[in-house]
């Protein structure tokens, strides 16, 4: 990391790598360097379990809720340096997308149930706000909770529910009342996803995973509070947690393990007789990339230095979200023109190879490059689509 730390930083930055190093085994982070998302969920949960007996497991949450108290340098060198060592990605849905919400807008009550499971990775939540006809329109969307004595009944249909089928809590956007402005009647409901009426179907993705889901919600009851915060303040808290993911859509720690990665294949792959890694062609696009990507580490730092009442639900974040995801498609495009031909080999998350001997003969660099590829066709769609991301800058930074 190019970035001039101070004595302490570094001192921090030693301790950490020094964690990492103690408690990552080698098959665990041989795992994690090739898979995105499950099967290896438990490795995921153990790793959560190991953080947090550290006190780690959620950096940006405030000290009296469980979080670290770091500055935001000492938590991106702590992120930059987890995926160095290829640390498992812990479930996002419930530390950065979910518990912010309930620690800021939930009840007392509510954040003694519902922050520790998450802290622990003891609980494994699921977003649903999209819905067929409602994804960039999200104002648009169906599903409606309606208050029976003491308990809610909600009904409706929830798309591209990310891993739905490994979570047993879910936070839904609900729709508690028709009002004139559609946003008033929105609300944010918290729900077992073994209630009796949730159904969970799952989709396959184009790469071989199954990582979204279909949930439907038949008749679901839920206990009345449930709701997080008063009835109609739904949108707010939807767009605070949004302004969160797409900071993280950034994915900065990925693209410098992304840009490694390709450096490897290269050292490996041969070109014309030679290493493709002194191909004048391929390093110019690949030095193009590495600029792209610690420029955009230089605005991510400058947001997450921003003052919380600052918060970046604004341009900033979508600026970020769009540059993020365009850099994370361009890296993967590169890793498998680096491949080459060798980018067609079958390869899936769960099997490994379609042809066991791969296994042995192929760099440990190679897989997934492939699936990660096509995986990532969806990183300008999921969080809200580029083109919405677009719409929000002119709206906010220009004002049209
Ligand atoms: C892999 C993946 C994982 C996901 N995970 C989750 C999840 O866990 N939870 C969840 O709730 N949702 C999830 N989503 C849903 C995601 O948030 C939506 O797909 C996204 O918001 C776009 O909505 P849509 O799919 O309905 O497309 P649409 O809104 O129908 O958009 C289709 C196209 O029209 C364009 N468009 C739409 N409106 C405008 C406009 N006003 N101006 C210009 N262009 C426009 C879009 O850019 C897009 O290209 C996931 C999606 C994917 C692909």
């Amino acid at each position: 990391m190019n970035l001039h730390l101070s004595s302490a930083d570094q001192a921090f930055r030693d301790e950490v790598r020094a964690f990492l190093r103690e408690n990552i085994p080698a098959e665990v982070a041989r795992r994690s360097r090739i898979a995105m998302h499950p099967p290896h969920n438990d490795d995921r949960l153990w790793w959560n379990r190991v953080l947090n007996k550290r006190g780690w497991a959620a950096p940006a949450w405030p000290q009296e809720y469980g979080g670290t108290g770091w500055s935001p340098l000492q938590q991106h060198i702590f992120s930059y340096e987890s995926h160095l060592a290829h640390a498992p990605e812990l479930r996002w849905q419930g530390i950065k997308l979910v518990g912010p919400v309930i620690y800021t807008f939930a009840t007392p009550a509510q954040k003694a149930r519902y922050l520790p499971p998450i802290l622990n990775g003891d609980e494994c939540w699921a977003q649903g706000f999209s819905e067929p006809g409602a994804g960039s329109d999200l104002v648009a969307l169906k599903t409606t909770a309606v208050l029976d004595g003491d308990e809610w009944v909600i009904n409706g249909q929830k798309l591209w529910t990310t891993e739905g089928q490994y979570s047993n809590m879910g936070f839904f956007l609900v729709r508690t009342a028709q009002t004139e402005r559609p946003q008033q009647g929105i609300s944010m409901i918290v729900l077992d996803m073994n209630t009796p009426g949730v159904t969970v179907r799952t989709i396959q993705m184009i790469n071989g995973d199954v990582s979204t889901c279909e949930v439907f919600l038949d008749n679901v009851r839920v206990p009345k509070d449930s709701l997080i915060g008063e009835p109609g303040t739904g949108w707010a808290q939807a767009k605070f947690l949004l302004g969160n993911e797409r900071t993280s859509s950034a994915d900065i720690h990925k693209a410098f393990g992304d840009l490694a990665r390709i450096r490897s294949i290269a050292a490996i792959e041969q070109r014309n007789g030679r290493p493709l890694i002194e191909d004048p062609a391929f390093c110019r696009k690949l030095a193009a990339l590495e600029i792209e990507v610690r420029t955009l580490e230089w605005s991510v730092l400058r947001v997450l230095a921003q003052a919380p009442s600052e918060h970046p639900v604004t341009a900033c974040a979508s600026v970020l979200k769009i540059r993020g995801s365009e850099l994370q498609q361009s890296l993967s495009e590169l890793a498998t023109e680096a491949l080459g031909p060798r980018a067609l080999r079958e390869y899936t998350r769960e099997q490994g190879f379609a042809d066991a001997d791969d296994d042995l003969l192929w760099p440990d660099v190679t897989p997934g490059v492939t699936v990660d590829q096509m995986y990532l066709r969806a990183c300008t769609i999921f969080g809200g689509a580029k083109e919405v991301q677009k719409n929000i800058i002119a709206k906010v930074a220009f004002g049209f």
